[in-house]
C-alpha cells in the first residue's frame, strides 16, 4: 500500500530515487575508490550543480560532511574562539548553542517563545561577537524568520560571521550568500533523501577565520577541520571514505530539480502550503501554531490539534498519510506537516480532504 510521508524528516523519498538506486548500481557507484578520477568527478558534478541550485558564489566551498548537527560544531570549532550569539526558538537553535557551551565557548543568546520570531534588528547582540547563528527554519515549532532582516544582521555587524541552518527551508529559500558566512543543510529533509549526508558552504571570511585560529594553535577539528576539507576539496575529494552512493544519489536529484527548474519548485511549495494555511485558518476548531502570518514557516507547518491529536494522527495513518507528532512539550499538542519538494500538490489536496474528513465524523 501506498503511503506519503509528511513527516518533517526523514521524510518522503524524492519521486526519483528508486530509479537512480537502480541507475547506481548499475554503474558499480558502491564500489568505486573514492581516490579515483570517476568519483573526482561526481564530486564536482555534484558540487557544480549545488552551486546553481543555491547560486553559491564560486568564492564559496562547498563540504560535505554527515550531518546538519556535524555542521553546527564544524561551524563553531573553525569560526569561534571564545564568543558566538544564538537566536534560539525553538530545539535545532537550541541544540546549536549548546554545542557551543560544549565546546568551551561563552555562547550568548536571545530567546523567544515556541511559535514566535524575534524582533532581529533590535536584538540587543554584544558588540564584539564573533559569530552570530540562526535557524532559518525551526523545525521543532514551524517558525521561519525573514531573510531580509537576517541580511541586515551582517550590514549591522559587518565584523561578525554570520551561520544560518537551512536544514529544513532548503531548497525553498533562495539565498542572498553576500551576507551569509557558514550555511548548512542535510539531505533527509527538503531533498527527500535517506539519513547520512550534510552541505555545508562557506566564505572565504569563515575559512580564513578557521585559518586564524589554526595558527593560534586553537583547535579546530582534525579530519573535517575546514583546514583538512578544504585541502581535499580542491582535489575534488573528502578526507575519509565518503557515502559515495549518497552523493551519487544527492546529483541525481539536484538535476532533477535543475531540469525541472528550482523556480517551478518553490511555486509549486507556495501553493502547496497555502492551501494548508488557507484550510486551517478557514477552520472552526483546528488552527495554525504560529499565529504571527510574518514568522509562518513554508516549508514545515505546525498545526495546533490539541486534544484531537493522536486520534487525528491515527485517522490520517489508517489512510496512508503520516504526519509528524509535535515537537518535545507539544507532542500530544501538535501535528507537524512537511511541505517539501517530494509530495505533489495532489498529496497536499488529499491530506487536507482527510483531516476535513476526520472533523466532520
Ligand atoms: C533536522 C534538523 C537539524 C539536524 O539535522 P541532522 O542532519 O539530523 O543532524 C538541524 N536543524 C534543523 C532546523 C533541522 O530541522
Amino acid at each position: 500500500m501506498k503511503k506519503t510521508f509528511f513527516t518533517p524528516g526523514p521524510t518522503q523519498i524524492y519521486p526519483t530515487i528508486a530509479a537512480s538506486i537502480q541507475a547506481g548500481l548499475h554503474e558499480y557507484i558502491a564500489s568505486i575508490s573514492h581516490r579515483s578520477k570517476e568519483f573526482e568527478n561526481l564530486f564536482s558534478q555534484t558540487v557544480n550543480n549545488l552551486r546553481q541550485l543555491f547560486a553559491i558564489p564560486k568564492e564559496y566551498s562547498v563540504f560535505f560532511v554527515s550531518s546538519g548537527t556535524e555542521a553546527m560544531e564544524r561551524i563553531i570549532e573553525n569560526c569561534v574562539e571564545t564568543h558566538s550569539f544564538h537566536f534560539i526558538n525553538g530545539s535545532f537553535s537550541k541544540r546549536f548553542y549548546e554545542i557551543a557551551g560544549e565546546l568551551k565557548k561563552k555562547p550568548s543568546e536571545v530567546s523567544a517563545e515556541y511559535g514566535e520570531g524575534f524582533d532581529i534588528l533590535h536584538a540587543s547582540i554584544p558588540p564584539g561577537v564573533e559569530m552570530i547563528c540562526l535557524t532559518h527554519n525551526e523545525t521543532s515549532t514551524g517558525v521561519m524568520l525573514p531573510l531580509p532582516e537576517i541580511y541586515a544582521l551582517k550590514k549591522q555587524y559587518p565584523r561578525s560571521l554570520i551561520a544560518l541552518d537551512i536544514v529544513s527551508s532548503a531548497p525553498y529559500t533562495n539565498l542572498d550568500f553576500r551576507f551569509l558566512d557558514c550555511v548548512f543543510f542535510s539531505v533527509q529533509k527538503g531533498f527527500g533523501l535517506p539519513a547520512g549526508l550534510g552541505i555545508l558552504i562557506i566564505s572565504p571570511q569563515a575559512m580564513e577565520k578557521s585559518v586564524r585560529l589554526t595558527r593560534k594553535g586553537i583547535m579546530t577539528g582534525s579530519y573535517h577541520s575546514f583546514n583538512t576539507l578544504s585541502e581535499y576539496a580542491l582535489k575534488h575529494q573528502t578526507p575519509e571514505t565518503p557515502p559515495v552512493f549518497h552523493i551519487y544519489l544527492l546529483n541525481a536529484v539536484i538535476t532533477h530539480m535543475l531540469d525541472r527548474g528550482i523556480d517551478n519548485i518553490r511555486r509549486d511549495m507556495t501553493e502547496k502550503k497555502t492551501i494548508l494555511y488557507q484550510f486551517l485558518d478557514s477552520h472552526p476548531i483546528l488552527q495554525a501554531f504560529v499565529t504571527n502570518k510574518k514568522f509562518r514557516s513554508s516549508t514545515v507547518i505546525v498545526m495546533q490539534t490539541g486534544e484531537h491529536t493522536t486520534k487525528l494522527r491515527q485517522f490520517l495513518f489508517t489512510h496512508h498519510l503520516i504526519v509528524g507528532e509535535g515537537y518535545g512539550k507539544y507532542k500530544n499538542q501538535q501535528l507537524r506537516v512537511a511541505n517539501f519538494p517530494a509530495t505533489s500538490l495532489d498529496e497536499m489536496k488529499q491530506l487536507v480532504t482527510i483531516i476535513k474528513a476526520y472533523y466532520q465524523k
